[in-house]
């Protein structure tokens, strides 16, 4: 983003030199200011989504922005279809009301003077940003608008997103052809095709994203911790390592996950599995679980019962590879990531293997 804003200085800054027969420092200044509007346009974009989703009741996590356009971080979806639309369109109808007042301003201004320059580019890129987000396809705000009419259409959320998502794929395809016959029949410079190209590029992942999560979602209610938690083999503080894993064979399943125990049997630690493989087998008869183990205060924990969609906000919340299973007072298991990973996206996992 830095070099975009120099290069969008420096570019404009010899423009204003050029046009506008300003000397150069201060023509570079007017670059920046160029910059500097382009960014209050985004954030004035993001901020239409944003104050539009707390209408709603709707937190905002946060807004990042990017000189070509921003995002909004949301945390929770849009409980319905209109509220998906109405917080989608918020962006773009700021971006169409500031490029009208832009044109409004362009055309009043006089010619070749730099309020009137900046007024006319501030109105070109608006309308541009506005056009370009509204087009029907995911992750663009069109998209999402795309996204709610199908929610309300198909009572299906999930399904909504991927068909909106195909349709940004198809978008990113459409864009990437037009560009490359707009280059050869030289309407589009070479700067022009590959800015336009990385664009398609960035919509095509978005797009594929936006499938990811809506395959993931569908998955959310085969979440079971009673199943997926692993077990517990609780040793007594001081066991050393190789003997914790001795008893963790014996007692079984080698899913079992291992814990260490207070005098009183309560589960005080979890073993950290790598960070006791990471320990020398020779070593492992003298080194204590202690060394390698987790205090459970400073783990996240999950009640047993928790539904699916519940057990996802608690581990965006606090990203870690393991969970404590609670049920009441008691630690029955731990939830590794690695295992929700594997239900939620089988095909992912299983291509990632094949491929070591
Ligand atoms: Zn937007």
């Amino acid at each position: 983003m830095l070099l975009l804003a120099v290069l969008v200085t420096y570019v404009y800054g010899g423009f204003a030199q050029r046009q506008l027969g300003i000397a150069p420092p201060l023509a570079y200044a007017v670059g920046l200011g160029f910059v500097v509007c382009l960014l209050g346009s985004v954030l004035l974009h993001e901020l239409g989504h944003a104050l539009t989703a707390r209408r709603f009741k709707i937190g905002v996590r946060g807004i990042t922005l990017e000189l070509l356009g921003g995002y909004t971080e949301l945390d929770r979806e849009a409980p319905a279809p209109r509220v998906d639309a109405l917080v989608a369109l918020a962006g773009p109808a700021v971006s169409l009301i500031l490029g009208g007042l832009a044109t409004v301003a362009a055309v009043t201004l006089p010619d070749r003077t730099v309020a009137g320059e900046i007024a006319f580019q501030l109105a070109a890129s608006n309308i541009l940003v506005a056009v370009f987000n509204v087009l029907p396809g995911l992750p663009l705000d069109g998209g999402r608008a795309l996204r709610a009419g199908l929610w309300a259409l198909l009572r299906d959320r999930n399904r909504a997103t991927e068909v909106a998502a195909w349709a940004g794929r198809g978008l990113a395809l459409v864009t990437g052809c037009a560009v490359v016959l707009l280059f050869q029949s030289r309407v589009l410079t070479l700067f022009g095709l590959v800015f336009i190209l990385l664009v398609a590029v960035t919509l095509w992942r978005g797009a594929g994203q936006s499938l990811r999560l809506a395959r993931m979602t569908r998955r959310f209610p085969l979440i079971d911790l009673a199943v997926l938690a692993r077990p517990l083999v609780a040793v007594p503080s001081g066991t050393s390592i190789a003997e914790a894993q001795r008893r963790a064979h014996a007692a079984g399943p080698t899913r079992a996950g291992l814990a260490v125990a207070d005098a009183s049997g309560r589960i005080v630690a979890l073993v950290d599995g790598t960070a006791a493989a990471a320990v020398p087998v020779e070593r492992q008869p003298w080194v204590s679980v202690d060394a390698v183990a987790r205090d459970v205060s400073a783990l996240p924990a999950l009640r047993v019962g928790l539904a699916g969609e519940e057990v996802v906000r608690v581990v965006q919340a606090h990203p870690g590879a393991g969970y404590l299973v609670t049920s009441g007072e008691d630690v029955v298991g731990v939830l590794h990531v690695a295992d929700l990973v594997e239900l939620l996206e089988p095909r992912r996992v299983q291509r990632r293997t094949a491929a070591r």
